[in-house]
């Protein structure tokens, strides 16, 4: 019987072995071809669901967060983000459903691996940054004095170490919390709307941090309501909607997965009905007397549609062909 056991075993990893080799193979030649399984997760949902009382956070929430991305947990107010945030951080715990850090159930040592602001840390007003981050560091155990001198340097407020914390833009505070997150060296940071409160040079201070800290290889999760930020800083999103998942993938993705066709003539109604042989979501805006429908990504041909309106006896005054901004989408997915 133990004989056979080792045997199932060795011929299990042998067809592991096979399959990822196979791919290896495929993936050298074809390196369009995507393999979900090859990319390794960080963060692993399935099914998180969450009450307060009556009020549910959350509805089976359920997605990964590839290695190496900045995935941004996009969604209004009251979406569930911080909640969804709290749970993965063990601050919070779930009414159902499990997650995986780095494919294994939490731990003390996987923890360690995590950086994150989920709340804007209360420094020391009287404290220089240099200080106040010496603070962190001994109350938390995470990282030494010598990572607190390259981690200001990170963040850019090395030059300004020696200043009082009071001294500092809003900016320079939110940077120096981030600096604190990153403790220890971290190979993922979890930020909750980090860039809340602050004018649009700390904000463009903070998002160039974040593409920095990814290009330094760190994986960034970060909340936000913001679609702009989503959209300048992630690789990778996660809609969320009254506490339900709404849609995931590549920002590029979801960006961009309809085409919209703006038209005009001077029958705008008559132009609509005709419209209704490619698309059942004609709308017609009689503020701007267009018409529109959607397509799928890549389907709209502009001289067809021309055509097709022509021997149907509407000359077009307008044809415009417009790619489905993420504004549009995030606005529809998130209101109706
Ligand atoms: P977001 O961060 O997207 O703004 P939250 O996660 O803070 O959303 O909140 C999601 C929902 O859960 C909201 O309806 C909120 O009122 C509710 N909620 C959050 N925290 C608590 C709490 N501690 N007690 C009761 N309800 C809460
Ligand atoms: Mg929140």
């Amino acid at each position: 019987m133990k004989y056979i056991k080792r045997l199932g075993k060795f011929i299990c990893s042998f067809d592991i072995f096979a399959l990822t080799l196979k791919h290896k193979v495929l993936f050298n030649y074809y390196p369009q071809i995507k393999f979900d399984y090859i990319m390794s997760y960080v963060l692993s949902l399935s099914n998180i669901t969450k009450f307060f009382g009556q009020v549910q956070a959350l509805k089976d929430v359920s997605f990964n967060v590839p290695e190496g991305s900045v995935f941004g947990i996009l969604g209004p107010n009251g979406s569930g983000k911080t909640t969804l945030l709290s749970i993965i951080l063990d601050v919070l715990k779930a009414n159902n459903g499990n997650f995986l850090w780095f494919g294994q159930p939490g731990s003390p040592a996987q923890r360690r691996k995590i950086g994150s602001l989920l709340e804007t840390p209360n420094f020391y007003h009287y404290l220089s940054g240099v200080d106040n981050l010496k603070v962190t560091q001994s109350i938390s155990g995470r990282g030494t004095d010598e990572d607190i001198t390259q981690i200001l340097q990170k963040v850019k407020l090395y030059e300004r170490r020696k200043s009082r914390f009071k001294t500092y833009s809003l900016g320079m505070k939110q940077r120096l919390a981030i600096a604190g997150s990153l403790l220890g060296d971290p190979k993922v940071l979890v930020l909750d709307e980090p860039t809340n409160g602050l004018d649009p040079e700390g904000i463009a201070e903070i998002r160039e941090l974040i593409i920095e800290l990814k290009n330094s290889g760190h994986t960034i999760v970060i909340a936000s309501h913001l679609l702009d930020e989503v959209e300048k800083v992630c690789t990778h999103v996660a809609i969320l909607k009254m506490g339900t998942l709404i849609t995931t993938g590549e920002v590029n993705e979801v960006m961009q997965d309809e085409d919209m066709v703006e038209l005009s003539a001077a029958d705008l109604n008559g132009l609509a009905i005709i419209l209704q042989h490619f698309s059942t979501h004609v709308t017609i805006n009689n503020v701007s007397s267009m018409v529109q429908f959607p397509l799928p990504k890549g389907t709209a041909k502009l001289d067809e549609i021309n055509s097709f309106c022509f021997s149907k006896g509407i000359v077009l005054n307008h044809l415009l062909f417009k790619k489905k901004r993420l504004e549009t989408r995030f606005f529809e997915l998130t209101n109706n």
